[in-house]
Order: structure tokens, then sequence, then C-alpha cells
């Protein structure tokens, strides 16, 4: 008996029932492989720069992890549909095990690999633990899925969810094999910055400057997990705030399954936060779960419109004002506050996205894929539901989305949720003297014309 565990976005020990499961088997070896699609397209969209960054340095603290479990973490790069059955025939391996994902062409990858693996003789389960409720579970009478998010919280949130499971104990030690097909952690090339999008970054820029703001692996994420409590209260309010530390940053760790979602409703839910403010954060992380229904359901939402009729939205694209977008030299001081914190940082506030998807998709008129495949490789929270679903929703082409005639105003969003300029002037230390640029469209004209491509939309 010897289980492989394929780690995916689930780089933890805790709460993994996948691993609980093999570890009380017998020997265990794990698994993590740089995956490219297949020809026809099945396989998780590739990372992008920041997440191959987070993801290089969240394995190796996950290896250390492991090997005091006395469990070898083994890596790979290729198609996983070959490269997986390779090492498990090489490894001697009996089982293979594995969380669940949810996008379709993983989806598709995984449901074959699983028969091929069988029709081989070994044992393949998938488990839960990347979601709090598997998209398939729940649906509205007499349709595949849920479109509007209040009544797929209400029905969601009525499904146990269970409580976290501890770290499982060690294992019976692993036997000493090996598999042509692996390979060490640094000859994955995860720390090559080969985007295109991000020609201008060096593997090196990444190593310095986002590794300041962030500490990728578990044992950093089981303390942002200890720190919900004190970060969420007064979230209600305090959530639309840049210029606060007002919410969990649990992103990175969500999207690479270095918490579960479990943990951190169970670590909202053990505090004295007052109820208001919990809802309000738990409400959060079911809009996550909701992207993710829609995300398993509709195939291409990070290519294509949600709502058909977006199809031929009159954009303009223009390299010159994508490329002042993305390195925040708009004039707009929010929208450059924003767009400067994620490319040094990574990350960036949420009220804050909203601004610059609605500032490009609205005033530049910049398709807002563009947008979306800047934020994928630059975030190191990138995901692949989250961030299309959320890019639909702001430029009005997505489910439950956000008005069409919904223009940000990022003046009035700056007075509002940043009152003294103090998120501003810490990412745009030249606010307000002559070296700011000056605005590349005027508000109310370009909200004009945006108003009228989208009356385009609207007759049809
Ligand atoms: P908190 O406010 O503490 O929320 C807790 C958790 O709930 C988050 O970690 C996240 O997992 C989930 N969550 C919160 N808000 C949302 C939301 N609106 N939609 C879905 N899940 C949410 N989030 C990503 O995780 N990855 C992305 O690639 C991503 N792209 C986005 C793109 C745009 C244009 C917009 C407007 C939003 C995007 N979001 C994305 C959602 C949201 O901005 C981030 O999840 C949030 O800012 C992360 O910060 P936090 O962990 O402190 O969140």
């Amino acid at each position: 008996q010897l289980t492989l565990v394929w780690f995916r976005d689930d780089l933890r020990v805790a709460d993994h029932p996948a691993l609980s499961a093999a570890c009380a088997e017998g020997p265990v070896i794990g698994l993590w492989v740089r995956e490219e699609r297949d020809a026809d397209g099945a396989g998780p969209r590739p990372l992008g720069g920041a997440s191959r960054w987070w993801a290089h340095r969240s394995l190796e603290v996950l290896a250390g992890e492991l090997e005091a479990l006395g469990i070898p973490l083994l890596f790979a790069a290729g198609r996983a549909g070959e490269v997986v059955p390779q090492v498990a025939r090489d490894l001697g391996a009996t089982a293979v095990r594995w969380t669940r994902r949810y996008a379709p062409a993983s989806v598709a990858l995984d449901a074959s690999l699983k028969e091929s693996l069988r029709g081989a003789g070994l044992a393949v389960h998938s488990h839960p633990g990347f979601l709090l409720v598997e998209p398939a579970d729940i649906a509205p009478a007499g349709r595949s899925h849920y479109q509007v998010f209040t009544p797929f919280q209400r029905a969601a949130g009525e499904i146990p969810v269970g409580t976290p499971l501890p770290p499982p104990p060690a294992p019976p030690p692993a036997p000493a094999v090996s598999s042509a097909a692996t390979c060490g952690l640094d000859e994955l090339g995860l720390l090559d910055g080969t985007d295109a999008a991000l020609s201008a970054a060096t593997p090196q820029w990444w190593a310095d400057t986002v590794a300041r703001h962030w500490e990728p692996g578990w044992m950093a994420a089981e303390a942002a997990l200890a720190e919900v409590p004190e970060r969420i209260v007064g979230y209600r309010t305090g959530r639309d705030r840049p210029d606060r530390e007002s919410t969990s940053r649990l992103s990175p760790r969500l999207r690479f399954g270095e918490v579960s979602p479990r943990q951190a409703l169970a670590a909202a839910e053990a505090s004295e936060v007052p109820d208001v403010d919990r809802s309000a954060w738990v409400r959060q992380l079911y809009w996550r779960e909701f992207c993710w229904h829609l995300t398993h359901h509709v195939p291409r939402l990070d290519t294509e419109p949600l709502r058909a009729q977006f199809a031929d939205f009159p954009w303009a694209p223009d390299e010159e004002s994508a490329r002042a977008w993305q390195r925040g030299r708009t004039g707009i001081p929010l929208v450059d506050a924003g767009m400067r914190q994620l490319w040094e940082s990574g990350w960036v506030h949420n009220r804050v996205r909203m601004v610059v998807a609605s500032f490009l998709s609205k005033n530049l008129l910049q398709p807002w894929q563009s947008g979306e495949q800047w934020f994928w490789d630059t975030l190191v929270d990138a995901d692949e539901a989250n961030n299309p679903v959320s890019w639909q929703w702001v430029a009005g082409s997505g489910a439950d989305a956000a008005p069409y005639f919904r223009v940000f105003n990022p003046e009035t969003q700056r007075q509002k949720f940043d009152p003294d300029d103090g998120y501003v002037r810490r990412w745009v230390p030249e606010f307000g003297t002559p070296e700011y640029p000056d605005p590349i469209v005027d508000l109310a004209e370009s909200r004009r014309a945006a108003l009228d491509a989208y009356a385009v939309v609207k007759a049809r």
C-alpha cells in the first residue's frame, strides 16, 4: 500500500481530507505538478507571474512540513494527464488522492485522469476541501445553477460544513522510490518571469519587492488566520477603507489552499467579533463560493461575457492608455495608488479593485479581458473564479452585475473612502507635486462616452 497525494490548490496539512485519509491507510508520497494545459485545453489556467512566485515559496514551506511527517514532496512539470500516471507507476503507488477542483477545464482533466488511473488498477479518490459547498450540490428548482448571489447564499448557508480536521498523525515511513519524471522545485522555473505582461519584472524584482509584503506558506497562513478576529472587528463599515488594515488579507491563502474556507469560517465563528461584522465577512466568503459556483457551471467565463449581448460591445483598445493604467500613471490618484499597490505588493484592496476595473473598462473603454489578464499576472491571489467573475461584475456583463450605467467616480470614491489621502500618499508619493501627471481622460466626458457605448448594449 502506497498512496500518492497530488497537491494542487491545497498547500496545507491541517483540514486536508485527502491527506488525512491517505495517512490513515499507510505510507504517503506527495506530488505537485507545474501543469501545462492539454492540447484540447483541459487543465487549469497556467499560473501568472505573481502566483508562480507565491506557489514556489509556499511549496518550499509545505515540503518542510510534510518532511516533518515523513512524507516526501516530489515535483514535476508537464501535462498532468501524462505526468501523474507516470509518477504513480514509477513509485509503485496503489492509490492516488486529491482535493477536488471546479473549473470546467480542470474537472475534464481530473475526470479523464481518474478513469485512466483506475484502468491501470489504482484506487483513485477525490475529496472536498477547497470550497464550503460543492457547486453541483445546490441549484434553484428547475435550473442548473444560481445566477443571483442572495438566493445562492441563502441555499448554500443551509449546508453544514463540519469542523476543520487537525493535522494528521505521521503515516508509516514511505519507501525510498524515485521517478524519472520528477525534478527539484527550483527546476520547475516558477521564478522565471516569462509573461509578456511582466517582461519588465525580473525574477529578482518579484523576490525583492513582493516578498517585502508577504510571507507565503501555511505557517504564516495560520498566523493570518489567528489574526482574523481582530482584523474584522468593525468590518461591516471598515471593509471599504483602503487606508486601514480592516480586511483579513486571507485571499492568497485561500487561493492556494494554505487555509481552508472551513478554517476561515471557524476562525470568525469562534471569536468575539460583533455579529454584524461577522456576517458581513462570512458573506464575502460566500461570494467566493458564488464565483466558483458560476465558474463551475459556465465555461470560459474568463474570456467570454456571461451576458451574450456584451459580445459585440464597442471597446476601443488602446495600448497607451492600457499601459498608463497598468503602471499607475493615469493622473487619477485613487486609480494610480491602486495600480501601484498591485504592482508593488501583488494585492489591492477590494474597493480599489472595483474603482480601477471600472476606470479601465468604462472611462478608458478597454476590454475587461485585458484588465483581467493583467490582474491574473500581477495578483498573488489571482483566482480562476473570483477574478473573471469580479471583472465581469464591474464591467456589467456578469451575473448579478452592477448595472451598466454604474460608473464609479474615482474622485468621489477617494473623498469617501480615503478622506485624508493616506492611501493615495502611501502609494503615490509624488501626488500633489508638479511631477504628478495630468489626468489622461476627462472623467465627466469619458463617463458620457461609456454611457453611449453601453446604450448600444442595452438596445440589443
Ligand atoms: P476579506 O474582505 O477579508 O474577505 C475574506 C475572503 O472572502 C477573501 O480572502 C476572499 O477569498 C473572499 N472575498 C472577499 N471579497 C470577495 C469578492 N468580492 N468576490 C469573491 N470573493 C471575495 N479575489 C480573489 O481572491 N482573487 C482574485 O483574483 C480577485 N480578483 C478581483 C478582481 C476585481 C476586479 C475585483 C473587484 C475583486 C476581485 N477579488 C478577487 C475579490 C476581492 O477583491 C478580494 O478577494 C479581496 O480584496 C481580498 O482581500 P481580503 O482577503 O482581505 O478579503
